[in-house]
């Protein structure tokens, strides 16, 4: 019998069994992959996480992992506007790849039970009476469960989650290049469809990760896989990004391709399995917030779960008091994150909206704070 166990190893699994761990209760990891493992996301770590890697105690294992500094953002149209400016602070680029690996090895670390190539197939239970948790090799028995699976999962069609049973449009790609500097600066482009993303990570790679409404880009390559031709001929409509796609080759081994990723609200529980990083709800990409959220959501659930297991408050408590936290600190934030992605995606607006931001700097730093978490004091 664990006190809680964990399903998914991303950032929100990791953060929130590294921190049970350290408060002495009796964790297990689940995770579906081999570790360590190329996953998709833009590897943009947006400037409040710096000080959660040092409550979690792997600040210096991110530096020593080889962390770029980002200190700038920029953002061009396929019609031709940009938009340069600083960011509130310091943020990092760091691939999954490093960064999973350290979490996991920190969950270890700290006591936490970690199994990779364990994919859960049924969760079943409640918080009055605790819950089991199936996988291919057996079951095992918590009092919490923790549902932080990620952005999609045969898990939600298997529970009936409803955004599940929707067809969602958006399909992304990432890989990573070599023969670029971007000089501490994070770039976003945007092409009718979609946008693009390149941060600098370790070892002076750039990863290049784009998304984009499969509809919309249909016309731009049609027919052609999700592999490396079809990124280019999506990316080469917005001319900044084709010119920085000319000068940078692809490295092998780290591509990903993913459909059917949604931005609907999903819901803090799903019956009494509690919900944490994108399983919850995924904010849109171009905020570059997605990876400090799933850590924020590990934060906001821990006191409560730590109350419940200590036996001072009682389930019903539970999902209303992280159900509450949880609107709090990020549902206005999804949802203008879920507006700008819209109006990124459809050329005359964002022509307008980047114009906009390049005449009056103010409006687009001011939006850039609203799409991200304040700096707690570390
Ligand atoms: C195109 C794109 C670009 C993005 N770029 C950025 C960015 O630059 N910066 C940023 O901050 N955010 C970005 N994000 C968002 C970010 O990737 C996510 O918000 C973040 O990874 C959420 O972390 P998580 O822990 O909730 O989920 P994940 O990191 O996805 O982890 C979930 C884990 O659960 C495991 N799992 C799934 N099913 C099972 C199962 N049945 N049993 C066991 N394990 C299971 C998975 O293998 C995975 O390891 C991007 C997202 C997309 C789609």
């Amino acid at each position: 019998m664990h006190d809680a166990i964990i399903i998914g190893a991303g950032l929100a699994g990791c953060g929130l069994a590294i921190q049970l761990a350290q408060q002495g209760q009796r964790v297990l990891l689940l995770e579906q992959q081999r570790y360590p493992t190329h996953k998709l996301c833009g590897e943009f770590l947006s400037t409040e996480v710096t000080a959660i890697f040092e409550r979690l105690g792997i600040l210096e294992a991110v530096q020593a992992a080889g962390a770029v500094p980002i200190r700038r953002a920029s953002l061009t149209t396929c019609t031709g506007e940009s938009f340069r400016t600083h960011l509130p602070g310091t943020a990092l680029g760091l691939s999954r790849y490093a960064l999973d690996r350290i979490l996991w090895q920190r969950a270890l670390e700290v006591g936490a039970t970690c199994l990779d190539r364990t994919p859960v197939t049924a969760i079943d239970g409640n918080l009055a009476e605790g819950f089991t948790v199936s996988t291919a090799a057996g079951f095992h028995r918590a009092r919490l469960a923790f549902g932080a699976y990620g952005k999609c999962s045969r898990l939600d069609r298997q529970r009936g989650r409803r955004f599940a049973a929707r067809p969602n449009p958006f399909v992304a790609v990432k890989g990573h290049y070599t023969g670029l500097s971007l000089a501490e600066t994070v770039e976003l482009h945007a092409f009718p469809g979609g946008y693009c993303g390149l941060s600098e990570i370790e070892a002076g790679v750039i990863n290049v990760c784009w998304i984009g409404h499969g509809g919309l880009m249909r016309s731009a390559a049609a027919g052609l896989p999700p592999t490396e031709p079809f990124s280019r001929a999506v990316l080469r409509r917005n001319s900044s990004l084709a010119s920085r796609l000319e000068a940078m080759t692809p490295v092998a081994g780290a591509s990903q391709a993913l459909g059917q990723i949604s931005f609907a609200l999903k819901g803090t529980f799903d019956d009494d399995l509690w919900m944490i990083g994108d399983t919850a709800g995924m904010i849109a990409p171009l905020c570059g917030d997605g990876m400090a959220m799933a850590l924020g959501s590990a934060d906001l659930a821990l006191p409560i779960a730590l109350a419940f297991l200590g036996g001072h408050i009682e389930p019903k408590l539970v999902k209303g008091r992280y159900r509450q936290g949880w609107n709090r600190a990020f549902r206005r934030r999804l949802q203008l994150g879920r507006c700008l992605q819209q109006g990124l995606l459809h050329p005359a607006v964002a022509r307008l909206a980047v114009g906009l931001c390049g005449s009056r700097p103010a409006l687009g730093d001011a939006l850039i704070r609203a799409t991200r978490g304040a700096e707690r004091a570390r």
